[in-house]
This record gives structure tokens, C-alpha cells and sequence, in this order.
């Protein structure tokens, strides 16, 4: 990947900068969303006092609504507003409901949480999509701004835990919240500084009219258009299994972690929750290596479609769940009931890994293939298969302390991914076809796909 950042256009520093701010508040309020509900209600720094598993079950339908709205932000965009005004909207909904988080009340709580809800639906599949408008359909730039548009979210989710987390959980909660709320605010305020590199970027296209009637002519989609829907269905079922796998982090891997993992390293034990920001570490760590190896594979002619990269990534995504298994078959058998964390760190990688191949790509592969008119929508309907993902890996971690055990949900996810990954890849000739060219990048001289 090249180290010319000056390649890109100015707009994709507005859109890193506005996202990065977002995940930091989102990421930031959701480090403390839990841990305030079920702290006690009394003492230096209340919380709400309720039980842990009536906290976990709000935290997992607001996690899952928070990607299920991008549906309706993404018709709002495409039939109405158009991306560019539907984030700012969406900005202006999460800044009112991060500062009404600061208040101190349970009333507000909800409140807030109902306007963050509505706020991510409204931002995010819409930034993401202005990402790919910034650049020409072939042109290899494009991957590597959505490689670095993705590291910025990431910067956004590895310090919003550390900063809110301690604000929030040592000095004050509503605190906490106050301060993802800053963070937003300075989000809004580089959108809105920044609109003057946005020109033409995200607007409203009108639907077509009927000269005659005047009214909104309904135009089908051509078999082309409808190939490349066909295939970007997949992707949302590519998404579920792969958030599926990769969401334990925050639910079994978590406990798992806390229960059967040695996390001393001499007099020190490492606190499970600073696990949760390795994901994020890890991305900003090796994103640009992995985008880079991916392209040189691409100059080489190898293959390296984003059918092909999924494929790969849910493997290897796939293969991360051997060392836990590992780790699960340790801690059932060795006296001390602990296992070693460089495990657990290395599952991460992997995890991480087959992130960059799937996540970034799939954002980058919706705005090449998705008809102008339903790019919005089709990417909300991707956040919502990952909001979908996010709550089957709920489902399945708990089966993990229910009627089976974490070692047998490991061993299955890894063997669910390795088969999903290389029937994918066995397809990919097939898939690619149906593509109908959209996925090619042009090194030289990018010309606009058909
Ligand atoms: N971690 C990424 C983000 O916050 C991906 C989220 C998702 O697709 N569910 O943007």
C-alpha cells in the first residue's frame, strides 16, 4: 500500500475524522452502558443498581437496534436527504443524546439511548458510503481509503474504552457519558467544517420522472443490476456468519477469559476488560500491512477478489477459534484450571485478520456494486446483518453455559467458518461472473465501470 497519502481526496480526512469521533462516543458510552446499569445504586458514584442479566439484555438489543436502524437511515438517504444531510442529521441526533446521557436520571437514559439509536442508523452506513462516492469505481485507491477510513473508526474504538471507561467508572458515570459526548461534538464540528471538500459528494439523486405523466417513473432494475444485488445478498449472509464468530470477544470470549485464562504476567494481572481493546489495537497495528499484502497479490495477478478475501477471512477468522479451543481443553485439564493468554492473544490476531479482509472490503465492495439508487439502503441492510451477527453471537455464547461448553462452541465455529469459507472460495469463479466486472481495480488511468 502506498505511503502517498496525498493520493486521496481532502473529504476522505473529513469523513476519517467524523467517524473516528463517532465510534469514539458510540464505543465510549457503550464501554460504560453495562457496568452503570449494574452498579449499585448507592455510594460515591451511583448507578442504576439492577441485576447483571437484565443489563446484558438491554445492552443486547440496544447493540443490535444501533445497526438495525441503518436500514431506515439508508432509505431516509436514498429516498429523501441524500447521505451527505442524512449524517449530519444523524450527527445532531447523537450530540442531543450523549449530552441527555449526562443526565442523571434513568428517564434520560432511555431517552438518550433512543436518540443515539436513531443517530448511528442516520451516520453510519451513510458515511461509509459517501467513502466509496470520493473515488472512481476501478480506481485501487478507493481500497486503501476504506483501509484507512476503517483504522480511524478503530482509533475512535481503542481509545473511547480507556478514556470514558475511566472517567466514567472512576469519577463519575454521567461524566463518562458527558465526555463521549465531546467527542461527537468535535465529530460534527470537522463534518460541518469540512462540507467545503464534500461538494457533489452524497447528495440527493431524484428519482427519474415520467415525461409524460410527471410522475415518479418506476425503472427496473436491468439483469446486470440485478446479478450484482444477488451477490451483495450473499455478502449480508457472509456478514452474519462472520460477526457471528467474531462478537464472542464481548460476550463468551470475555467470561472465558475472565474464568480460565492466566492473566498474570509477574505481580501484575491484566484486567479482562482491557482484552476488549485488542481488537481495535490490532487493527490499527496491522491494517495497512494487511491491505498491503492483499495488493500485492492483486499486482501479481494472484487472486484476490472480495469474494476471494472473504472466503479467506472467514477461514482464518475460523482457525483463530482453534487456540481458544486449545486454551477451553487446557483449562479443562491442567490443575491450576487456567490456561495461558497467549492463546487468547493470538485468536485475537487471527480475529483480526480475517476483520480487515471482510469489513473494510465489504464497504468498499456495496458502493461499487449497488445501483446509485439503493446504495444507502444496501448499506444499512449490511450493518443490519452485523447488528443480526452480533446478536447470534449472544445466542451462542450462551449455549456455551447452558447445554454445552465453551471448548465444543469453539471447535464448532471453527469448523462452521473453515467449511462456509472454502465454499466460498470454490464459488468464487462463479460469483465473481456475476459481478459483472465491478469488482476490478485499474491500476493506471481508472475509468468508470458500466
Ligand atoms: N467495528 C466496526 C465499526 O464500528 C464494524 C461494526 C459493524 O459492522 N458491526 O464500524
Amino acid at each position: 500500500m502506498s505511503n502517498n497519502l496525498t493520493v486521496h481526496p481532502k473529504g476522505l480526512y473529513v469523513l476519517f475524522f467524523t467517524e473516528m469521533w463517532e465510534r469514539f462516543s458510540y464505543y465510549g458510552m457503550r464501554a460504560i452502558f453495562v457496568l452503570y446499569l449494574a452498579a449499585k445504586a448507592t455510594g460515591v458514584n451511583p448507578g442504576v443498581g439492577w441485576e447483571k442479566a437484565d443489563a446484558l439484555a438491554l445492552y443486547g438489543w440496544y447493540t443490535m437496534m444501533v445497526y438495525v436502524l441503518a436500514v431506515p437511515g439508508g432509505i431516509i438517504a436514498d429516498r429523501l436527504l441524500g447521505q451527505k444531510k442524512t449524517v449530519m442529521l444523524g450527527g445532531i441526533l447523537l450530540c442531543i443524546g450523549h449530552f441527555i446521557l449526562a443526565l442523571d436520571s434513568l428517564q434520560a437514559f432511555y431517552v438518550g439511548c433512543v436518540f443515539i439509536v436513531l443517530g448511528v442508523g442516520a451516520l453510519k452506513p451513510n458515511i461509509s458510503s459517501m467513502v466509496g462516492s470520493l473515488y472512481k469505481r476501478n480506481d485501487p485507491n478507493r481500497t486503501k481509503g476504506f483501509t484507512l477510513f476503517y483504522i480511524g473508526i478503530n482509533i475512535g474504538a481503542f481509545s473511547a474504552p480507556l478514556l470514558v471507561g475511566y472517567v466514567g467508572e472512576t469519577i463519575n458515570w454521567h461524566y463518562g457519558f458527558g465526555l463521549a459526548g465531546i467527542g461527537m461534538l468535535l465529530g460534527q464540528a470537522v463534518y460541518i467544517w469540512g462540507q467545503k471538500y464534500l461538494k457533489g459528494i452524497g447528495e440527493f439523486v431524484p428519482k427519474q420522472l415520467d415525461a409524460q405523466s410527471g410522475r415518479i417513473a418506476k425503472v427496473p432494475l436491468t439483469k446486470i443490476e440485478k446479478d450484482r444485488m444477488i451477490v451483495l445478498g450473499l455478502t449480508f449472509l457472509i456478514a452474519i456468519v462472520f460477526w457471528g464468530a467474531y462478537e464472542q470477544a464481548g460476550g463468551l470470549m470475555n467470561l472465558f477469559t475472565k474464568e480460565s485464562i492466566n492473566r498474570s504476567v509477574g505481580s501484575f494481572t491484566v484486567p479482562t476488560s482491557w482484552f476488549q481493546a485488542l481488537h481495535a489495537f490490532y487493527v490499527i497495528l496491522i491494517g495497512v500491512p494487511v491491505a498491503f499484502i492483499w495488493n500485492q497479490l492483486r499486482k501479481k495477478g494472484k487472486p484476490n477478489s472480495t469474494i476471494f478475501k472473504m472466503g479467506v477471512g472467514t477461514i482464518v477468522t475460523g482457525l483463530g477459534f482453534v487456540f481458544l479451543a486449545k486454551a477451553a481443553y487446557d483449562a479443562s485439564t491442567l490443575t491450576s484450571g487456567q490456561a495461558s493468554m497467549l492463546w487468547v492473544l493470538a485468536a485475537y490476531l487471527l480475529h483480526v485478520i480475517g476483520e480487515l479482509s471482510i469489513s473494510p472490503v465489504i464497504l468498499n465492495f456495496i458502493t461499487k456494486l449497488a445501483p446509485i439508487k439503493y446504495v444507502s439502503m444496501m448499506m444499512g441492510l449490511y450493518f443490519c446483518a452485523s447488528g443480526l451477527g452480533n446478536k447470534l453471537a449472544g445466542v451462542l455464547g450462551e449455549a456455551a453455559f447452558e447445554d454445552s461448553s465453551p471448548f465444543a462452541i469453539f471447535v464448532g465455529i471453527t469448523v462452521f467458518c473453515v467449511v462456509f469459507g472454502t465454499l466460498l472460495i470454490v464459488l468464487v469463479k462463479k460469483l465473481n461472473a456475476l459481478t459483472h466486472g465491478a469488482d476490478v481495480e485499474i491500476e493506471s488511468d481508472p475509468v468508470e465501470a458500466a
